[in-house]
Parts: C-alpha cells; sequence; structure tokens
C-alpha cells in the first residue's frame, strides 16, 4: 500500500490507498506553523493512517507529498512555499523518509491534484482538459492531447498569477490583480467583509461573535439562501469565470474540472461562473467546453499524491 499527503495552506490531508485506488484511511490535520512541527505532524499523520486502516507502517511501500511550491524535485526540496513562510529550502523528503524508512516522492500540489484527478475522476473521455483547485491559492493543470504539460521545470499552470486587472490588488508575487486575488477562498472573505459592512441583517453577522469569516461559513449561509450570503458568491462566481473564460480562450479545452476547498459549494456559484463563461469567450468557444465539480475534491489531491509514489516505484 502505498501514502498519499496533500499539504495545504491551512490543512494536511492523507490517505492510504492500495495499488488499484481503494482507500483504506483517510485523515486530516491542521498545518502547523514550524517546517519542523509540519513534518513531525506528517510523521504523526502515517502512522494514524496505518493502525486506522489496520496494517503496519511497514507495509507502506511509498509515500508521495503533494505541496505548494516551487521545489525540487531531485532533492526532495521545499525552495519555497508562498502561504506556508516556514518553507525555506526545507528538505521535507529527506526529513520524512529517515523518520519513517519509507521511500519519500515530492511533487507539486498542482501536479499531484490533476494525476489524482486523471486517476479517480470521470476524465476519460476529455483529450484536452484543466484542473483548477480554488483554495487559499489557486493552482492549476493542463493535460493536453492525453499528456500533462508541465513546462520547462515543472512549474506550469500558475494559474493563480495570471493577471486579471494590470493595475489591480497588489499580490504577495509582486504583480497586481493576479486572479488568485479576486478568486481564491481568502478573496471571498474580503469580498464578504465588503459587503457586510452594508448589509448588517445578514445570518453571517450573527455567528462573527464566535467565529472568524471564511469561505466555508458564506456558503453555508448561502446554502440556507441568506441573501448577502448568495450575493457575495455571486460576486465571486463572476471572478472566477472572467479568469476561466481566458483559460478557455487559451485553450479551447473540452473540459474544466473544479477542485479545491471552495469547490464544495459548487451548487451554489457554478451556474453564476458558467454563465459569466459564456459571455467572455469568443463566440465560437460558447457552450464547448465542460465545467464541472471534481466529485470528491478533499481527497483527490491526496490520491494523487499516492499514485506519484506508486508510479515511480512501478506500481
Ligand atoms: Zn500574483
Amino acid at each position: 500500500m502505498f501514502a498519499g499527503i496533500d499539504i495545504g495552506g491551512t490543512k494536511i490531508k492523507g490517505i492510504l490507498t492500495d495499488r488499484s485506488g481503494r482507500e483504506l484511511s483517510f485523515r486530516e490535520i491542521e498545518t502547523l506553523k514550524t517546517a519542523k512541527d509540519i513534518d513531525d505532524s506528517i510523521i504523526r499523520l502515517i502512522e494514524v493512517l496505518a493502525t486506522s486502516a489496520s496494517v503496519s507502517k511497514i507495509d507502506i511501500k511509498g509515500i508521495g507529498i503533494g505541496t505548494p511550491g516551487p521545489i525540487d524535485k531531485e532533492k526532495g526540496l521545499i525552495i519555497k512555499a508562498p502561504n506556508i513562510p516556514s518553507f525555506n529550502n526545507h528538505p521535507i523528503a529527506k526529513n520524512i523518509e529517515s523518520a519513517t524508512g519509507t521511500k519519500v516522492f515530492l511533487e507539486n500540489d498542482a501536479t499531484v491534484a490533476l494525476i489524482g484527478a486523471w486517476w479517480k475522476e470521470n476524465v476519460s473521455k476529455y483529450r484536452n482538459w484543466i484542473m483548477i483547485t480554488l483554495g487559499t491559492g489557486i493552482g492549476g493543470g493542463v493535460v493536453i492531447d492525453n499528456k500533462i504539460y508541465t513546462g520547462q521545470a515543472g512549474n506550469a499552470m500558475e494559474v493563480g498569477h495570471m493577471s486579471i486587472d494590470y493595475n489591480g490588488r497588489e499580490c504577495p508575487c509582486g504583480s497586481r490583480g493576479c486572479w488568485e486575488r479576486y478568486a481564491s477562498a481568502p478573496a471571498m472573505v474580503e469580498l464578504g467583509r465588503e459587503l457586510l459592512k452594508k448589509n448588517k441583517k445578514s445570518s453571517i453577522q450573527g455567528r462573527l461573535d464566535e467565529e472568524e469569516l471564511s469561505a466555508k461559513m458564506i456558503s453555508e449561509e448561502a446554502a440556507k439562501k441568506d441573501e448577502t450570503a448568495l450575493k457575495i458568491l455571486e460576486g465571486y462566481a463572476a471572478y472566477v469565470g472572467f479568469g476561466i473564460a481566458n483559460l478557455v480562450n487559451i485553450f479551447n479545452p473540452e473540459a474544466i474540472l473544479i477542485g479545491g476547498g471552495v469547490s464544495r459549494a459548487h451548487r451554489l456559484f457554478l451556474p453564476s461562473v458558467k454563465q459569466v463563461v459564456n459571455e467572455r469567450v469568443l463566440k465560437g468557444f460558447k457552450g464547448k467546453c465542460a465545467i464541472l465539480p471534481l466529485e470528491d475534491p478533499m481527497k483527490v489531491p491526496a490520491f494523487g499524491a499516492a499514485k506519484i509514489a506508486i508510479n515511480a516505484m512501478n506500481g
């Protein structure tokens, strides 16, 4: 069996699977602050995955890790990760390998998500497709003519930093108007704060004494038909749509899959996204590209990370 670890800005997910993709156990933990704490928590997570599947750690043949990057795959280093500042030339593969005695394979988060979707979701009928993950940032990956396009050094499709407003909001990357400054989960929260100032009657207001505003909270209240929450999601959907329209015009894909934590609320915002995309793409592209939510957005990247290990060890 194989373990897949998906490191995100707020959560780390781990899965234990056999070669065929049968899930043996799954767990989710918080992303801690320091690189050392993160390593230790992943080592514990792997133990918990084994215990809860009633198997021995020794039976885990390989561990795949997906992480925000850029990374150095060969050296197993996380060079830098904008949303996890403590990762700075961090030798995560070596650390986890020496603690577990199991071979570790590192890959960037967008690629593991893409590979996970290819393995576990229903995409076999498409030859040209894109996957977008809407989370703390926005990740992307593209399959062209049935091959993953990785670019020069494996870092292609940084779609989150595609500018949709050249004079827009500053981005930590140094540019302006980057898509993820408008269409990531934190961007939805920002938009929410703005609209909530003007809408004191929203059911969200009542929850703010206890909890911080989050994309999850906005989606939950929208599901209960709170008007402000629905308005926030509609504004958010427009930003998601602007970026997707650019991708449709550039790649002319058969499908765009939407994953990431935000995509769990797809029923509430994907119809508006589709409308905006159809308004913005070239006429010939209208209605030609399927825009689909992942069926299992929470597990797909962890599955993809495990698949990296399976492939690397010749499955
Ligand atoms: Zn940027």
